[in-house]
This record gives C-alpha cells, structure tokens and sequence, in this order.
C-alpha cells in the first residue's frame, strides 16, 4: 500500500490553463499547496496557486527545481515531452506517468493500445504515401477524417476525406507529418467517461456524459438519468476501466467515445487528465473531477461519484465577448439554477475557452434548455 500524501503538502501540476486552476482550486480546499509549471506568465492557474513556475518544459534544470519543490506532480494537458516527465519522476513521482503520456500524445500509438487491450476503435491506418491514402480510404468506405498523429486537439489538424476529393493536394498538406487515416464512423452520438484511479489501483468512474460538438469543439455536455441504457452504462465503465488498469494509469482519465445506430461504443480518443465534459461535476456530483484528480494522486479515499441532480453544461468561447468589455454578467447571475465559472483569461478569441455555464434541474431535457438559454441571454 502507498501511503497517502496528506493535505498540507505541495502537489504540482504541469499546463497552467483553466483544467489547472480548477485543480488548483480543489487541492487549495483540502488544504494542500499548489506549484505550476508552465512556459507562460500570469496564467489561469498561476493566478491561484502558490507559486507560478515559467520556464520551457525542456528547461530541465528548471523541471529539477521544480520537481523538488513539489511531493506530486499531476498534468492538465497530455502534450509534455516523455524527456521531461522522465526528469521529473527522477525525483517526484507524476500521475499519471511517462508510459500513459506516451500513449496519450499520439494517435497511431494510442488506437493501437486500445486494439491490444481487446477495446473497440474506428479502423485506422498510418498513412505514409498518397497511395495508401486511396487505398485505405476505398477500405472505409470512401469516406474517412485523416488527422496528424500527435498535438492536435479540438478538430485541429484533421479534415473529412471522400474518395471523390482531390486526395492529391489534400495529402500535400499532411505528407510532413506522422499521419492517421481513421473510417468515418456514423456516430448517433458522443459521450465520454471519466474513471478515476489511484495508485493502489481503486477505481470508480462517473456516469457516462453526453456531448454535442460544434466546429469541433464541444459546446453542451449533459449528465443524469434516462440517458443510456444500462447495458451502455456498464459497457462505457468496462472501457475506462480497462484502460486505466492496461496502462496502469494514476489520476483522473477519460475516453471519448462514438456510440453507433446499434448502440455499440468506439473509443475515439482518451485525455488523462480532467476534461472539459466533466466540468459539470463541479456542481452535479458529490465530488468533481478535479478533486477526485487531487485524491487519486495522493491515495485519499476517492470521493462519490454520485449525482446530486441532472445537469447541462454549456461552454462559454470568446466568440461570445464583445469588442471592449465583458458580457452582460447580470443575466445569467440573476438564474438560481445556472452556475457561472470563468477562467481569468485577460485576451478573448474565438474559440478560445474562456468560462462554462452549468444548469441544474429536475431532468436533463430542462437543463439542457435552461443552459441553452441563458448561454444566448448573453448576446442580447
Ligand atoms: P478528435 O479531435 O479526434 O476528438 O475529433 C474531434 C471531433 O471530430 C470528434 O468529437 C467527432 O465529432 C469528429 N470525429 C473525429 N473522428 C471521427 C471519425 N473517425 N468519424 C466521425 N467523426 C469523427
């Protein structure tokens, strides 16, 4: 048994955006001081944690201070270099580890984990030549999404292919890049779960969310009962769990999933780390995913993964700023069952996450209209 790491002590988080300060925020509550370790200054989670560390993540003499400043190190975003996590757990360990983020940052690597774990995906191929371009897609079908393999996120690097496309130029602009072609699949709708693992290997995970994604980035997650059957709930709790136990993965991790007109789930990508879809178990749950991140780390008891009501969340993108100012705060502060979260962000851009929205009510249809709504009161 490893013993805990008790509130009082330093834990320090890699990435400094809003999945950082919410952590911050969390670990802050029990008691526990927090470092952040990023390249950038005055950041989202600089602005609540004890000390703000700006350095390059390859500045390795920085990473030693850091890391023997700290009793824990845990990230917020998975795209670190192995070389830098491996010099950290020289002295401190990290959840999660190197292995997990190795498999994490790059798709190739990551479907083909999951493939050796027994878990369902969407075909995929590598791609290295125009040639298997055309031939792989004529595999799916014809219709596929060809993604760079390793730093995309939120739909950047990655377009739909058809077989009736110039597949010529397309691969042009891929060639310089480790390349995947992935089947199109004809999802009826996403969803996501989060599982929750320490590291004497005692897991839960949250119910599964669902997720709607607009511009390739997600817009509303929805938790609460009447969502999925139960076959799918135990099915989706199997998948985390499998991969979490495979990679022998600490923290908090989540699987991005496709389920299909017959109700069978693909994984289409796992974040070890929080995720923007569980931010509503900040008001939703009994324990939210960042302070489940908190005591999985520190081998606390992990916290009920319990709902305390159905829930909408709604992200809130820079699009939605004015040219001067702020949005009309008011109108939404005024609702009872909307809960407002921003992120201190000083520059809005669009589609720069800058804050959430979650609506609490008696059914998740009723939440997902409160969000809704008050999201759009503030354009007017
Ligand atoms: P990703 O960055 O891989 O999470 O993809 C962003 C979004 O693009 C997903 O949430 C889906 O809506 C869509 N997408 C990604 N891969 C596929 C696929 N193989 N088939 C259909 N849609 C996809």
């Amino acid at each position: 048994m490893l013993k805990q790491i008790a509130p009082g002590a330093t834990l320090g988080i890699l990435g400094s955006g809003q999945l950082g300060r919410m952590f911050a925020i969390e670990a802050r509550r029990l008691g526990y001081g927090v470092h952040v370790f990023s390249p950038d200054q005055n950041t989202p989670t600089g602005a609540v944690a004890d000390r703000e560390w700006s350095a390059a993540y390859d500045d390795f003499d920085a990473l030693d201070e850091f890391a023997r400043s700290v009793d824990v190190v845990t990230l917020e975003f998975e795209n670190i270099s192995t070389e830098a996590l491996n010099r950290i757990e020289k002295k401190t360990p990290v959840r999660p580890g190197s292995k997990v983020l190795e498999v994490a940052q790059n798709r190739l690597r990551e479907k083909s984990a999951m493939q050796s774990f027994g878990l369902p995906t969407a075909p995929f191929a590598a791609i290295d030549s125009l040639e298997t371009l055309k031939s792989k897609l004529n595999e799916f079908g014809g219709k596929g999404i060809l993604k760079t393999a390793s730093w995309g996120y939120d739909g950047k690097g990655q377009q739909m292919v058809t077989s009736d496309d110039d597949l010529a130029s397309v691969w042009e602009s891929y060639a310089d890049a480790e390349t995947i072609l992935e089947g199109f699949v004809d999802f009826t709708r996403e969803l996501s779960i989060l599982g929750i693992r320490d590291a004497n290997g005692n897991f839960d995970c949250f119910d599964p969310i669902v997720n709607v994604h607009a511009n390739h980035i997600l817009d509303v997650s929805l938790a609460g009962p009447g969502l999925f059957e139960s076959k799918t709930i135990q099915a989706a709790r199997d998948i985390v769990r499998t991969v979490m136990e495979s990679l022998d993965a600490v923290g908090v991790l989540c699987v991005e999933l496709f389920q299909t007109s017959t109700g069978d789930l693909l994984i289409n990508e796992i974040a070890p780390r929080p995720h923007n879809s569980a931010h509503l178990t900040i008001d939703a749950h009994y324990c939210c995913q960042f302070a489940q991140q908190v005591r999985a780390i520190c081998n606390l008891p992990l916290g009920s993964t319990k709902l305390r009501q159905p829930a909408a969340m709604a992200n809130l993108l820079g699009d939605l700023w004015p040219a001067t100012g702020e949005p009309n705060w008011s109108k939404v502060l005024a609702v009872p069952e909307i809960k407002l979260h921003l992120y201190g962000k000083k520059e809005a851009k669009p589609g720069r996450k800058m804050g959430h929205l979650t609506a609490l009510a008696e059914s998740v249809d009723t939440a997902e209209t409160f969000v809704r709504n008050a999201r759009q009161s503030l354009l007017l």
